[in-house]
């Protein structure tokens, strides 16, 4: 029996953890801030203006979704609050049920009309 490795490596690893989870607050707080200097405190999507008060509700999004990914220019960044940042991420994932790769039928559905409005729009301008 070689001892029991749980209780050290176990502190060890929580250890790590928080090492890597302040790491990454202390960067969060680092281009947020860069970001709240570099834009105006107002939503991107619903417009909604901010002030110190509920500055907090509004946070950094990353438009490439890479949070790593954090030009000094701010060209990746966009002010979000709470509820639209939400809406950001939620629209970006696929919808529930739907395999990867494969033709949604709804969606199929919903773009015939518009293809075929595009043509008659094509045909128009020809004419
Ligand atoms: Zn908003
Ligand atoms: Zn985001």
């Amino acid at each position: 029996m070689p001892g029991k490795p749980d209780g050290p490596d176990l502190q060890r690893l929580d250890r790590v953890v928080a090492q890597a989870r302040r790491a990454r607050e202390e960067r969060e707080r680092g281009y947020r801030e860069r970001a709240l200097k570099l834009y105006p405190w107002i939503c991107g999507r619903c417009a909604r203006e901010f002030e110190r008060a509920n500055l907090h509700e509004l946070t950094v999004h990353h438009k490439d979704h890479d949070h790593d990914h954090n030009p000094a220019d701010g060209s990746n960044w966009e002010l979000l609050c709470l509820y639209c940042h939400d809406n950001e991420h939620q629209r970006s994932l696929a919808p529930a049920g739907t395999p990867l790769g494969e033709p949604d039928p709804a969606a199929g559905a919903t773009q015939t009309p518009f293809a075929s409005l595009a043509a008659l729009l094509k045909r128009d301008d020809a004419l």
